[in-house]
């Protein structure tokens, strides 16, 4: 077969061999392959090879002169793009499952504030933004858009688990943990930029938690500084209908149309959520080129609603998922989050044809890179691009027999059938196992935390020390 003319190669086979070293090859070998969830197809694959930090040929034929440097054998498993979550709240699965069931509210103002103004301190998002990296990697997430506090801590634990990271300073006008006077937020978020750390891994960005916790002049001097820096600006916005009422008892308009009289609508800014969203405010999404990122299980727990994705997709806007953070989900799991999201929409709408598998793939991989604007090197497998990859085993009972793989991804595959997971290159999930960090310290510190809380809170049985002690009991 003719190298140059294979559909997925670079056409540059010879060039690029002669300059590769073992030392910085990474051979994927054998299974299936997904390449681009653009136009979602699923075919034997033969070789990928990675140099580097770059994919440097994609599904080119099989050939023993491809077969040097390090192997890894995908047989009976899917090869496609690592998946991108793009919302959470890393820190916050020190604080997963201590309340649920609760009006908003009372979840936040019993619950979590409580604990947050007492412990969110660095150690807090280190650790528990460091527990969350683990969970995305073992489940095939390889960037995540964090949005907290104390950010350099969020941005050290994702290059320490090998994640991809867009790492966003939180913004109150309200005290916040790392910003305890109302307006000190502006100093904080310099400070956070210039401590930032230099790794090719993690990019600054900032978070305005919302239109109701920030004012107007706050969200333009966030827009400001966060465009002079060449940074995303997040915000949930139209997450509940109180908020929608707030907005626009406070300001005579509603959510979006307030930001869009700001002036913060627009490619560099990220609306979190979407839920209620009129015509015309959508209308605005779709002409100032705002994404949007859909959290369905986060909002279902919440009972604040249903997006209108299938709507915002018809406009042409780009949709990306994401899980939110781990107290209110409450797992990392983008594959049934995928799964949700379709469920949802079929239901809200009473049409099973509304978002389809390919649509849901692409909202958790290559649209999702488009509204963090890295679509250009993540998203999808392509010569040239960064080389984040995952291997989904497919020899599994729910995934037996296998009549679509694209099916199975959507439907049927759980964040635990992820094998291997490569982030820039390099190897951070094998065999199911995290490589990078030691994740039995990170659970038992996180297990540590959790007792120190439960008498904080007045919780009766710290079930983390029951397990230790059942550990101890049978080591
Ligand atoms: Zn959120």
């Amino acid at each position: 077969m003719d190298r140059k003319a294979h559909p997925c190669g670079d056409g540059t086979w010879n060039s690029i061999m002669a300059t590769l070293s073992d030392a910085d090859r990474l051979v994927l070998a054998n299974g299936l392959i997904l390449a681009d969830p653009a136009r979602p197809v699923t075919v034997p694959h033969g070789r990928t090879v990675i140099s580097g930090d770059m994919l440097a040929q994609v599904n080119v034929p099989r050939d023993d002169e491809a077969l040097h440097g390090k192997i890894l054998d995908c047989s009976g498993c899917l090869i496609m793009p690592g998946l991108v979550n793009a919302h959470t709240h890393g820190a916050m699965s020190l604080l997963r499952g201590v309340a649920d069931d609760l009006p908003l509210d009372t979840w936040l103002n019993k619950y979590i504030f409580p604990a947050e103004a007492k412990h969110a301190g660095p150690d807090f998002v280190h650790l528990g933004t460091a527990l969350s990296a683990v969970e995305m990697a073992l489940g095939g997430i390889t960037t995540f858009a964090d949005g907290y506090f104390h950010m350099e801590m969020s941005a050290r634990a994702a290059v320490e688990v090998g994640l991809r990271g867009v790492i966003a300073q939180g913004i109150l006008d309200v005290p916040a943990p790392d910003a305890a006077t109302p307006g000190s937020w502006l100093d904080r978020a310099r400070a956070f930029f210039d401590g930032f750390p230099h790794d090719p891994l993690v990019h600054p960005a900032l978070f305005c938690h919302s239109p109701y916790l920030c004012g107007p002049e706050t969200l333009q001097r966030a827009r400001d500084l966060a465009r002079r820096l060449d940074a995303l600006l997040f915000s949930h916005v139209s997450e509940t209908r109180w908020e929608t009422d707030e907005i626009k008892r406070r300001y005579g308009s509603r959510p979006v149309e307030h930001l869009n009289n700001l002036g913060i609508l627009g490619k560099g800014f990220v609306a979190v959520h979407g839920v209620h969203l009129a015509d015309k405010e959508m209308e605005l999404l779709a002409e100032s080129g705002t994404a949007v990122v859909h959290c369905p299980e986060s909002n279902m727990k919440l009972a604040s609603g249903a997006a209108p994705v299938q709507k915002l997709l018809d406009r042409g806007i780009t949709v990306a998922l994401g899980t939110d953070g781990p107290a209110s989900n409450n797992n990392l799991d983008l594959f049934e989050e995928m799964r949700s999201a379709s469920l949802m929409a079929k239901l809200i709408s009473s049409d099973p044809e509304a978002l389809s598998a390919g649509a849901l793939l692409r909202t958790a991989t290559i649209d999702a890179a488009r509204a963090l604007g890295m679509d250009d090197r993540i998203g999808s497998l392509a010569p040239g691009k960064l080389a984040d990859v995952i291997v989904v085993d497919l020899d599994r009972p729910h995934l037996t027999p296998m009549y679509d793989p694209l099916s199975h991804i959507v439907y049927a595959a759980r964040a635990s059938d992820v094998k291997h997971v490569i982030v820039n290159g390099r190897i951070i999930v094998e065999n199911h196992r995290i490589k990078t960090v030691d994740d039995r310290d990170i659970k038992q510190r996180a297990r540590a935390f959790a007792s120190a809380l439960c008498k904080d809170l007045g919780i009766e049985t710290d079930f983390g020390a029951l397990l230790n002690h059942d550990r101890q009991d049978y080591v």
